[in-house]
């Protein structure tokens, strides 16, 4: 049997980190039993489905990297195919118009409530085969009305529902259109679905659907219904959380796969590996491994695996990354070898890439602007004696490569009898303008000799001695 997933994301919202860890694992699993991962947007919710949570979706979709087999398809773009099932549950007998009014509706659940039932609709259609005149009928699946339903959740273990507990749910309203829960059953029919990976707030709605496609001849999938992802304190994870669209995360400089890494360790785990390349998530993870606690979100831990995944990735894979932080910051580089350079040099002392395109400006711009502070406490006029020194041993230099940089700035703390950071502060301050940089003779070797030896000369020039 090939194993076929899908996520099925409704744009109601904005896709955040709860929705990308449902499409993560459903992907993962299909790449890990060599299926097929669909994408299916459930837009039938026209009021509350916007454009925007759309493009969301699929750029979030594109930025993670989890690319579909099949789709996006459009719940709206079907409505066709529902209607068509529909009369055919009508002619089968497994679906009935429903001409109950709202006042009846209204009357039978107060009844049920004064009585403390549990409000239900009571099948008062199943046997009215007249139209009533003037009222449009909605159309409701005939649930059958006794036994029980068993989800084999593989997250959950076996849940029972008893159908006397399911009443007859609507499938079409009275304007002919079709339901969420029907819609959903559908499209799991028609795409084949093996496989359905969903958050657990859908697992009440799985006995309904089990009987729908049960009533239509379908065998239903296996579910997993993933725990919930909540915050730092405990509670279902919102926007308070900072549960944002998940591309604020691309804005924050975060690596696709040290999100999807963060997201796969929520309720997932192998062994005691923390760090997982997306081929090594693909190789080990197994839906049937989930658990059902609810874990909850640490964005401590999303920095850490951030600049563990920068730290691992080849560098060339960093710098498309790189790249779009340091267009925001107005800078357009295509220097392959230098925004190379600048990862290996900076990704030990940033957690986010948009913090390492912040710090690595100076390698891109022409001329820097030092830093009025840096200069009052490194660019005294004893640092700008050592300065000159400096100035005079590189220019010397037959080669300009880290170690010959080491080394020489090495010898002239030995003959000048002053200390290696003495020396480094200077030529730091005048060469990135700020007090803070990687080691100055991988800065210096980035930068070149002539950017590095113009810098020195500016400051010198400015304060002549
Ligand atoms: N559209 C639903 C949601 O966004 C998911 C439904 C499903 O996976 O079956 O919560």
């Amino acid at each position: 049997m090939t194993v076929v997933t899908r996520f099925a994301p409704s744009p109601t919202g904005l896709l955040h980190v709860g929705g990308v860890r449902t499409a993560l694992f459903s992907w993962l699993y299909a790449r890990r039993m060599k299926g097929k991962f669909i994408l299916r947007v459930e837009d039938t919710d026209r009021e509350r489905s916007t454009d925007e949570a759309v493009g969301v979706i699929l750029e979030g979709m594109d930025w993670l990297g989890l690319k579909a087999d099949e789709g996006p398809y459009y719940q709206t773009q079907r409505f066709d195919r529902y209607r068509e099932v529909i009369a055919g549950m009508l002619a089968a007998g497994t679906a009935y118009h429903c001409y109950c009014t709202k006042q009846e509706l209204d009357a039978l659940r107060e009844g049920q409530i004064a009585r403390k039932e549990k409000p239900r609709y009571t099948g008062i259609c199943r046997d009215r085969h007249q139209p009533r005149p003037g009222v449009s009928p909605v159309v409701r699946f005939k649930n059958p009305l006794e036994g029980s339903v068993v989800v084999d959740d593989l997250v959950h273990g076996a849940v029972t529902f008893q159908n006397t507990e399911l009443d007859d749910l609507i499938i079409a309203r009275s304007d002919g259109t079709p339901t969420y829960n029907f819609c959903v059953v559908v499209d799991d029919m028609d795409m084949g679905i093996t496989h359905v990976i969903r958050g657990d707030d859908h697992l009440n709605n799985t006995p309904r659907q089990m009987n729908m496609l049960r009533a239509l001849g379908a065998k239903p999938p296996v579910y997993a219904h993933v725990p919930m992802i909540l915050g730092p304190d405990g509670a279902k994870l919102s926007k308070r959380h900072g549960a944002v669209s998940v591309l604020q995360y691309e804005e924050e400089g975060f690596l696709p796969d040290a999100l999807l890494n963060y997201l796969v360790r929520l309720g997932w785990s192998h062994g005691d590996q923390e760090v997982f390349t997306r081929e090594e998530m693909v190789a080990a993870f197994d839906i049937h491994d989930v658990n059902k606690a609810a874990s909850a979100f640490n964005p401590e831990k999303l920095l850490w695996l951030n600049q563990q995944h920068m730290v691992r990735a080849a560098p060339s894979a960093v710098v498309p990354y790189l790249r779009a932080h340091l267009k925001r910051l107005g800078i357009d580089s295509s220097d392959q070898a230098l925004l190379e350079g600048v990862i290996v040099a900076q990704r030990e002392r940033a957690k986010t890439l948009k913090e390492m395109a912040q710090n690595s400006r100076f390698f891109f711009v022409d001329t820097v602007e030092i830093d009025p502070k840096a200069a009052a406490k490194h660019l005294t006029p004893e640092a700008l004696a050592l300065l000159r020194e400096v100035r005079a041993a590189l220019a010397g230099l037959a080669e300009w490569t880290p170690v010959s940089l080491h080394a020489a700035l090495n010898d002239l703390s030995t003959r000048v009898g002053a200390g290696l950071g003495k020396i480094a502060q200077p030529v730091r301050v005048a060469v990135t303008g700020t007090a803070v940089s990687p080691p100055i003779d991988a800065t210096l070797a980035l930068l070149g000799r002539e950017r590095s030896l113009a810098r020195i000369d500016a400051v010198l020039a400015r304060t002549p001695a």
